[in-house]
């Protein structure tokens, strides 16, 4: 009797045991699991990597307690992957799928090299509820609206049930090549300066925390979800999206972890969002010039007015509006930021200061540890109004009112903008209002221990409105 062959498993973005069909389909013989760094295909952000690094570590370490290795390879995946095949002997290549376009172009490429040596590429539903091809609307295309395509997918019922992690593995010994973890150099390293500082505080990577942190949000959190979630000051939602994006979780598993429980007001509502990922994936699947191109054409005309100083001062939290600047310097502190925030930021970046989306989406990408390329573009484009189901130009969020409303006890604020910590509550939100005595009082000098607004409301609301203007006329 001959030895089965064994089979590879490529992990990308599905750095889990549990609920991980490539992993599945390959547990029961002979297997070697395989991570390969391919910068030249798609470079990650720098929050991005730091998280890939815990998470891969975390993952070596779990597939070593079943008795297989993870070996890790840097280089050009076409290459690589077709390479350690060989060299091993396996029939076939396990993976979860991946819908960014430089991810299908590099797939394409790896299954040709592969299947010219008899071999084959297995890509499995990993990252996503449903494949972004099976839902298509009454007219045959795809989805251009959330509401309808959310409800389709409520409509298809309950997703399968999640795959248990497997127990024994038989690991093969990989062959010579691998790399070390470190080797990688996915941290942050000098002369840069250390960004991620902060970041073990506030984040533990890996599968069994991102289990933990779901148990505890789905048991108890997600009830109060519809009341907290709008509310940067507290933790009101589940700060489950780095794992998401990692694939440390699967949807499927996040979907009935909260269904487990009941759909009450909260839990419904928290659904929903994961469903707006979903339709996330959906565009750009359909849609792959989603990260670079405006999805409304016109918009390509649109009448940015690019200014490093202005980028420069948003990137830094330097804009002289405290929720703006909070927002900002919660994300270079934490690689994180609450959702109503990404939305009062984005929409100032591209209203009042009249910076291409393009720019802002490039640096979340960058900042965030859950920067993911469909979400990302997608929400950029909806915050710019010239995306799919987008919030329209015209609608231009107030900084003062939003922050005002959102953040009424300045907790938020307070934290992330220390200096201005002592003013109070009726002048945080627009301290250049405040009376001179009340900035003496709370030791604020504006230009100096803050900055002054770099644009004045009013004045920025009317240039954004008259550059809509102009789009819409064609001038
Ligand atoms: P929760 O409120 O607990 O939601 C649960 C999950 O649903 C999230 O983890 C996320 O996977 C998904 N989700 C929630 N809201 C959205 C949304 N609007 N669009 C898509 N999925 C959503 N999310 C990312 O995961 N990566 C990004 O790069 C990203 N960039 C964004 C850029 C902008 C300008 C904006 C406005 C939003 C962006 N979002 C992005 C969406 C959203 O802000 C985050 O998913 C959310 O804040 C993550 O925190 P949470 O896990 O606590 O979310």
């Amino acid at each position: 009797m001959t030895a089965a062959a064994p089979t590879l498993v490529w992990f990308r973005q599905d750095l889990r045991l549990a609920d991980n069909p490539a992993l599945h389909a390959a547990a029961e013989g002979p297997m070697l699991a395989v991570y390969v760094l391919d910068d030249a295909a798609h470079r990650h952000g720098g929050a991005n990597r730091w998280w890939l690094h815990h998470s891969l570590a975390a993952l070596a370490k779990a597939l070593e307690a079943r008795g297989a290795a993870l070996h890790l390879l840097h280089g050009d995946a076409v290459a690589e992957i077709p390479k350690l095949a060989k060299a091993i002997g396996a029939q076939s290549v396990q993976a979860g799928r991946l819908y960014a376009p430089w991810a299908r172009a590099r797939d394409a490429a790896v299954a040709e090299a592969l299947e010219a040596e008899g071999r084959k590429l297995v890509l499995h539903t990993s990252s996503v509820l449903l494949e972004p091809d099976r839902l298509r609307t009454g007219q045959g295309k795809p989805y251009a609206v959330y509401t309808p395509f959310a409800r389709a997918i409520m409509a298809m019922g309950e997703p399968p049930p999640a795959i248990p992690a497997p127990g024994k593995l038989a690991g093969v010994k990989p062959p010579k090549g691998g790399v070390s973890l470190g080797s990688l150099k996915l941290l942050p390293h000098k002369p840069e300066p250390d960004w991620a500082a902060a970041f073990p505080a506030m984040w533990t990577p890996g599968e069994d925390a991102a289990q933990a942190r779901l148990a505890e949000f789905a048991g108890e959190d997600a009830a109060d979800y519809a009341d907290g979630r709008n509310t940067p000051g507290i933790d009101g939602t589940s700060r489950l999206s780095p794992r998401l994006h990692w694939g440390e979780l699967s949807p499927r598993q996040v979907w009935h972890a909260v269904a487990g429980h009941g759909q009450d007001g909260g839990r419904q509502t928290w659904l929903k969002e994961i469903l707006w990922r979903e339709f996330s994936y959906h565009t750009l699947w359909h849609r792959p010039q989603l990260p670079d191109k405006p999805l409304r054409a016109e918009f390509e005309q649109f009448g940015w007015q690019p200014d490093a100083k202005l980028l420069a001062a948003w990137q830094r939290g330097q804009t002289g509006y405290p929720i703006v600047d909070a927002g900002m310097r919660q994300l270079w502190k934490h690689g994180w930021m609450h959702n109503r925030v990404r939305m009062i930021t984005g929409s100032f970046l591209v209203k009042h200061l009249l910076q291409p989306w393009q720019d802002g989406a490039a640096w979340f990408l960058d900042t965030l540890v859950d920067g993911d390329l469909a979400s990302n573009s997608q929400n950029w484009q909806w915050v710019s109004g010239c995306g799919v189901d987008a919030a329209p130009y015209f609608r231009i969020f107030n900084p003062i009112l939003q922050g005002q409303k959102f953040d009424a006890d300045g907790a938020y604020v307070r934290d992330f903008v220390p200096e201005l910590a002592q003013l109070p509550d009726k002048w945080l939100h627009q301290p250049w209002a405040a009376p001179e005595a009340v900035l003496r009082g709370a030791g604020v000098t504006l230009g100096q221990t803050y900055p002054k607004p770099v644009v004045d409301h009013a004045g920025a609301r009317a240039r954004a409105l008259a550059a809509f203007a102009d789009l819409r006329s064609g001038r």
